[in-house]
């Protein structure tokens, strides 16, 4: 190669290279505020960004349901009831950290393993219970949620559901707030949120918190756990959980009303930590002796009314 030639193909080397610079920055130019725009819809749309980080001292208790021996129910796809619902209970606490940092979020166990496993057993069941709602009284957060999926022989069964105490109006409402993100992904179907008056549900009724008990869908439907089990549905349902949490504490930042549980007939005393029983079964005590003295101060002035007939 001469000279001259050599000369030649650097200058050509060179006016591609700077073509090519050239090229990308006109592209650039033209594709970042496209790019931008989109951003920034996308962060009008969605208000996770800024609407819900209110100042609070909310504290939001997530339960996984089930864990540790007790798997709860089994998917169509063999995964147990307890790897869901500890997955999803966590991803909801994410979200909810994320939407509002303020919000403290904490949990019954984060893990398979139960922290108030084993410690008494003769009955597995209350002793799990007890352990949950033992701790949900030592934390006294102001929202209680526990995560549980459904199962039932019926396998065209489908869709979710709550259950909240009937005078709870803020899980309630949350709950509402639920059905709407939810119908907006779409997921599933609402089966409605229902009152455990005459149904007691210990994770419900026996503590003070709001409390709530969401099934997310049933293990027993292949289309349900086909859904349940990939990744963005997952995300999805989360979210628009986290969303409804975080939304009502915007509106209510302050702290919840705690129930009276000795107005609750589904609360059992006997099964309450040893300081709460004592303050129901008094409280209990005392209105049925007023109940029983004023029933007598009635019986006695309508037998003064009542005109002696012999
Ligand atoms: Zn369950």
């Amino acid at each position: 190669m001469n000279q001259k030639k050599r000369k030649k193909r650097k200058l050509r080397t060179w006016v591609k290279v700077v073509l090519t610079l050239l090229g990308i920055t006109i592209a650039w130019s033209v594709l970042r505020p496209l790019l931008s725009k989109e951003e920034h819809e996308a962060n009008r749309n969605d208000p996770d960004q800024t609407a819900y980080k209110v100042d609070t001292n909310a504290v939001v208790l997530i339960d996984p349901g089930h864990g540790g021996m007790d798997g709860g129910a089994i998917s169509t796809s063999n995964k147990a009831e307890k790897q869901y619902s500890l997955e999803y209970a966590l991803k909801i606490g994410e979200y909810i950290q994320q939407y509002n940092p303020n919000i403290e979020v904490i949990y019954t166990h984060n893990s398979d393993e139960i922290p108030w496993e084993n410690v008494n057993s003769y009955n597995y069941a209350l002793d799990d219970l007890n352990g949950r709602t033992n701790l949900i009284y030592e934390k006294d957060p102001d929202y209680v949620l526990s995560v549980h999926f459904n199962s039932r022989e019926d396998n065209s069964e489908y869709g979710y559901e709550s259950y909240v105490r009937k005078d709870d109006v803020a899980s309630d409402t949350i709950y509402s707030y639920i059905v709407k993100n939810l119908e907006a992904i779409p997921w599933s179907k609402n089966n409605g949120g229902w009152s455990t008056e005459g149904y007691p549900l210990q994770i419900v009724d026996m503590v003070k918190s709001p409390s709530m008990l969401i099934e997310l869908g049933y293990l027993t439907n292949a289309n349900e756990v086909n859904e349940l089990n990939t990744e963005a549905t997952k995300d999805k349902i989360c979210k628009a959980i986290a969303k409804a949490y975080c939304q009502y504490i915007a509106d209510n930042p302050g702290p919840t009303e705690r129930q009276d549980l000795a107005k609750n007939p589904n609360v059992i005393a006997e099964n309450l930590p040893e300081e709460e029983r004592k303050k129901v079964e008094e409280a209990r005590a005392k209105e049925k002796a007023e109940q029983e003295a004023a029933q007598a101060a009635a019986n006695s002035s309508s037998a003064e009314q009542v005109p002696n007939t012999n």
